[in-house]
C-alpha cells in the first residue's frame, strides 16, 4: 500500500495494544521501527523478534516518555542503531479514571505527566534531529474524548486536549521547515485499555457508534500510515477522526 522503505519510525508505548499494531504496520511496509515500552519487557521483545522473522528491523528502547532524560537517551538510541528518525507516533498513554471529586493530585499529574509531558518530551527531542535534516513527521494520538469531554476522566482528557493544541502549535512552528505534525483521535478500540472498562459502560459507548461495532487497533494503525506517507504531504496541524462516526 505504501513504502516506508529506508524509513525509520519510532513508536512509543509499543509493546502492546494500539501501539503495537502501529510498528507491525510500519514494519509491513518497509520502516525500520523502534519499539518503547516501560514495563512490559518480554511483549517488546517477542515483537521485535516477530519483525525481525518476517524480514524487517527493530529495535527496542526502553524507558518512561514522561522522564526527559529517558526521551532524550531513547531517541540517541535510535539514531545510533538507524542513524536517523523519519517519523514519530507519540502513542504512549495510560488512565487513572475518577470523578472529580475522588480523583487525587497523584492521579491528575500522573496522567498529565505521561500522556501530555511525554509526548512534548519525544516531540522536543526528535524535532532537533528533524530540523537537521529538514524533514519529518509527527503523530500524536489523542482521543476522541479530548474533543468532547468524559465524566470520570477529567485528567485524561484535559491531557488528550492538551495534545491538540500541542500538535496544532507544532504544526506552524515548523511548517516552514517540512515538518509536519498530525494527531489521529481514536475513538473505543478493543484493547487491554478499554478490557477494564464495566460491560455497561461498553454498551453504553457502542449506543454511540453508528457504525455499530467498536474499532480494531489496526484501524488506527492504518490512519497513522496514511499521515506518515507521502500521500498526506500537504496535512499538517489536523486531527483524524477514526471512531465510527461517534462525532
Ligand atoms: P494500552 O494497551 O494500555 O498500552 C499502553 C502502552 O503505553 C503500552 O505499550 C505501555 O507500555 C505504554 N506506556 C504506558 N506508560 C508509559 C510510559 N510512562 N512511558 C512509555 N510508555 C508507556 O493502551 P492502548 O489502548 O493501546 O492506547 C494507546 C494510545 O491510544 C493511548 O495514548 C490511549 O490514550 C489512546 N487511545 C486509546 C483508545 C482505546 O480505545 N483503546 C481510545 C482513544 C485513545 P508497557 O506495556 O511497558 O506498560
Amino acid at each position: 500500500m505504501y513504502s516506508f522503505n529506508n524509513k525509520t519510525v519510532f513508536v512509543t508505548g509499543s509493546s502492546r495494544g494500539i501501539g503495537k499494531a502501529i510498528v507491525k504496520a510500519f514494519a509491513e511496509q518497509g520502516a525500520n521501527v523502534i519499539i518503547n515500552y516501560v514495563a512490559s519487557e518480554r511483549p517488546a521483545n517477542e515483537l521485535a523478534e516477530e519483525i525481525r522473522n518476517n524480514g524487517g528491523n527493530a529495535i527496542v528502547v526502553k524507558g518512561d516518555v514522561s522522564v526527559f532524560t529517558d526521551s532524550e537517551r531513547m531517541v540517541n538510541e535510535a539514531i545510533d542503531a538507524f542513524g536517523r528518525i523519519d517519523v514519530l507516533v507519540n502513542n504512549s498513554g495510560i488512565t487513572k479514571d475518577n470523578l472529580m471529586l475522588r480523583m487525587t493530585e497523584d492521579d491528575f499529574d500522573r496522567v498529565i505527566d505521561v500522556n501530555l509531558k511525554g509526548t512534548w518530551n519525544m516531540c522536543k527531542n526528535v524535532t532537533r534531529h528533524f530540523l537537521k535534516n529538514k524533514a519529518g513527521s509527527i503523530i500524536n494520538i489523542t482521543s476522541v474524548v479530548g474533543l468532547i469531554g468524559n465524566p470520570g476522566q477529567a485528567n485524561y482528557v484535559a491531557s488528550k486536549a492538551g495534545i491538540i493544541g500541542l500538535t496544532k502549535s507544532l504544526a506552524k512552528e515548523f511548517g516552514s521547515r517540512h515538518i509536519r505534525v498530525n494527531a489521529v483521535a481514536p475513538g473505543f478500540i478493543e484493547t487491554e485499555m478499554t478490557d477494564q472498562l464495566p460491560e455497561e459502560i461498553k454498551q453504553s459507548y457502542l449506543k454511540q457508534i453508528p457504525l455499530n461495532e467498536f474499532g480494531r487497533v489496526e484501524d488506527i494503525a492504518n490512519a497513522c500510515l496514511f499521515l506518515a506517507s507521502e500521500d498526506a504531504n500537504y496535512i499538517t496541524g489536523q486531527v483524524l477522526n477514526v471512531n465510527g462516526g461517534m462525532i
